[in-house]
């Protein structure tokens, strides 16, 4: 298991779901985390005394990662608490499904700026620190739906596309220093995000993975550990799919 002692994290929508996942795997291997949030700080807090339970650092912060202001500040509360910054995971995330003719523009507004624009906002103000440092480890966690598109979901597909651009063009922009970037695509993954799916798509969804069935939150965070650690430094700019073969090529 790779050892991420030393290490300082940052999980953006780290309350619940895969975020949470990823936080606790993280902690596991020895990095304090930072657990962002927007909404949900019940189950923040809970997150931070799981890992310090465990012998573990965390720090719960509330930001809107959307806002550039607002993930400004998270950047700055987990460099006052942890002196820096090692890993950043730009895993917040939402969805406002439906068929473009009916997306208001709200749904494709909100949805692109909670899962793109929060990621090149944390990006921003992260990989300042991370340069003057000349080590990081930023992973964005994007979705077959941003490889393949998914019918329904121009927005999120969309943002998650988006994210892959995103990361290529940063993982040239700062590779120099040291710092790497790459994305995670998981496929379906159980979570409050993919509950209220229609059941002719989970039919379908279900007929179509390889592996014969759906991505565990385990699964992605352990992804997200290892491009996270010292072992992933000649790995930058990739998409490494989590999705039991849904997508390949
Ligand atoms: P989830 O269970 O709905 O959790 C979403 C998390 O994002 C929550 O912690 C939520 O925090 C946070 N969040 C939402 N808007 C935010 C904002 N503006 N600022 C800060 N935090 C915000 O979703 P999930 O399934 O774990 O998904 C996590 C990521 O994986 C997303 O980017 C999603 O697109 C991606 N993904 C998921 C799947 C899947 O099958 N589940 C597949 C592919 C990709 P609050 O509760 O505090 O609002």
């Amino acid at each position: 298991m790779a050892s991420l002692t030393d290490k300082v994290a940052v999980v953006t929508g780290a309350s619940r779901g895969i975020g949470r996942g990823i936080a606790l795997e993280l902690a596991k291997r020895g990095a304090a985390v930072v657990i962002n949030y927007n909404a949900s700080a019940d189950a923040a807090n809970e997150v931070v005394a799981q890992i310090e339970a465990d012998g573990g650092k965390a720090l719960a912060v509330q930001a809107d990662v959307s806002k550039t202001e607002a993930a400004e500040q998270l950047i700055k509360a987990a460099t006052d608490k942890f002196g820096k910054i090692d890993i950043l995971v730009n895993n917040a995330g939402t969805t406002r499904d439906g068929l473009i003719m009916m997306m208001k523009e709200d749904d494709w507004d909100t949805v692109i700026d909670t899962n793109l624009k929060s990621a090149w906002n944390c990006c921003k103000f992260a990989v300042k620190a991370m340069m003057r440092k000349r080590y990081g480890r930023i992973i964005n966690i994007t979705s077959v739906s941003g490889i393949a598109g998914q019918g329904g979901q121009t927005n999120y597909s969309a943002s998650k596309a988006g994210m892959i651009g995103l990361t290529k063009a940063l993982a040239r922009e700062i590779a120099g220093r040291s710092v790497t970037v790459n994305a995670v695509a998981p496929g379906f993954v159980g979570t409050d995000l993919t509950s209220g799916l229609p059941q002719n798509l989970l039919d379908q969804i279900n007929k179509s993975i390889p592996l014969e069935r759906w991505g565990t939150i385990d699964d992605v965070a352990y992804a997200v550990a290892f491009l996270a650690s010292d072992e992933a430094a000649y790995i930058t700019g990739q998409v490494l799919s989590v999705d039991g073969g849904l997508v390949m090529g």
